[in-house]
């Protein structure tokens, strides 16, 4: 089909240009009985019944009904050209599916599609996730944090139901209860589901409160207890505190992601703690005893042997993280870094740095003497 010959869309479903959507499927389906190739065995029925399909894409979709309103065909052919032929293809389905049910096989389409339409299963409503940022001593301890959530509630005046329960419902006056009406067409009768009450047989008032959601948002404080021992990337569920669920389902839960700050002293390694410290040169050379700091607060003393070498690591068991819901905690490593003295100039003149410089000449000739080179570790 050559683009200059493209007919109007409007033109091709025989509706005016102000059309409503239910009048944009009603003339759809009837067309796509009338042409579809199964059925219509004139040679130009296929080429008919792709324009319909085609004309029907663009103006059941309000999004793609504006561009071609205000672009006509253009609004496809050009940068969208393909992009939209594509959908087309994809929607192939879709037709398939528009089709069945303008033949009134609903009831075969369900099934086939796993009864996604119309039925008023309960559904679990759906969860609520957030982050809670913790400081390590927070993890460390537990903590009890209060989350601002806006959550979706079962609508109160209408119990979730969404309608209008003091007005009730009313027999659909279109199908009489029944949810499709008949056709007559040539030798064929058609079932069509209602378009009136959308199959279920009944009409229903919108709950005013929810506008027919059955559910309300509402804001609500939330206090969680995050236990000891949590790390980054821990989740913690509360369970029912996520949306409403819908006919009748249980509400969705609230999903807690765990981030935990870096601390400025400790670093953090599974369920170990490590600190970093400085020793004075005869500290590493003679041993000592040091305080450090603890993450709950306090200190601790710590054995520091006679020799200690830079970037030993001292081991204090059971000096670390609690382990996440059961007893016990991790290691603190105390990672040990040996400060060299630094003499200025004057220092080494004067005083006490004048002493100091002395000394270490006189230890220099007393130390033995350094394998140079070091072999490299496996
Ligand atoms: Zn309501
Ligand atoms: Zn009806």
């Amino acid at each position: 089909m050559a683009q200059s010959a493209k007919r109007d869309y409007y033109e091709v479903l025989g509706v005016p240009r102000n059309a409503s959507q239910e009048d944009i499927k009603k003339a759809y389906r009837r067309l796509a009985r009338k042409y579809h190739p199964d059925f219509n065995k004139e040679p130009d029925a296929q080429e008919k019944f792709k324009e319909i399909n085609e004309a029907y894409q663009v103006l059941s979709d309000p999004e793609k009904r504006k561009l071609y309103d205000r672009y006509g065909h253009a609004a496809f052919t050009a940068q969208a050209g393909g992009a939209y032929q594509e959908a087309v293809y994809q929607n192939v389905g879709d037709l398939f599916e528009e089709f069945l049910r303008g033949f009134g096989f609903e009831d075969i389409f369900q099934r086939a599609t796993r009864g996604r339409r119309r039925e008023r299963r309960p559904i679990k409503g759906e969860d609520i996730h957030q982050t809670v940022e913790l400081t390590l001593e927070e993890a460390f301890g537990g903590a009890v944090v209060s989350l601002p959530l806006v959550r979706e509630v079962t609508c109160e005046a209408c119990k979730g139901l969404g309608y209008d329960v003091s007005k009730g419902e009313r027999v659909c006056p279109t199908c009489g209860g029944r949810g499709e009406v008949v056709q007559r067409q040539f030798f064929m009768t058609i079932a069509q589901t209602c378009p009136t009450c959308g199959g279920e047989g009944v009409i229903r008032e919108p709950c005013p409160k929810c506008r027919g959601r059955g559910a309300v948002a509402q804001r609500e404080e939330v206090k969680v207890k995050i236990p000891r021992g949590v790390d980054t990337g821990s989740r913690i569920m509360v369970e029912g505190k996520g949306h409403a669920g819908r006919f009748g389902g249980p509400p969705g839960d609230l999903i807690i992601t765990v981030k935990v700050k870096p601390h400025p002293l400790f670093e953090r390694r599974g369920n170990n703690l490590y600190l970093d410290v400085n020793l004075k040169l005869t500290e590493a050379v003679l041993g000592t005893e040091i305080e450090v700091p603890k993450l709950e607060g306090g200190k601790l003393k710590v054995e520091v042997p006679p020799g200690t070498q830079e970037g030993d690591t001292l081991r204090v068991e059971g000096h670390g993280m609690p382990r996440l819901m059961s007893e016990g905690r991790g290691d603190l490593f105390v990672r040990v870094h040996i400060e060299v003295p630094k003499l200025g100039f004057l220092e080494k003149l004067f005083g006490d740095g004048r002493r100091l410089k002395h000394l270490l000449e006189e230890l220099d000739k007393l130390l033995p003497e350094p394998k140079r080179v070091r072999e490299r570790q496996p």
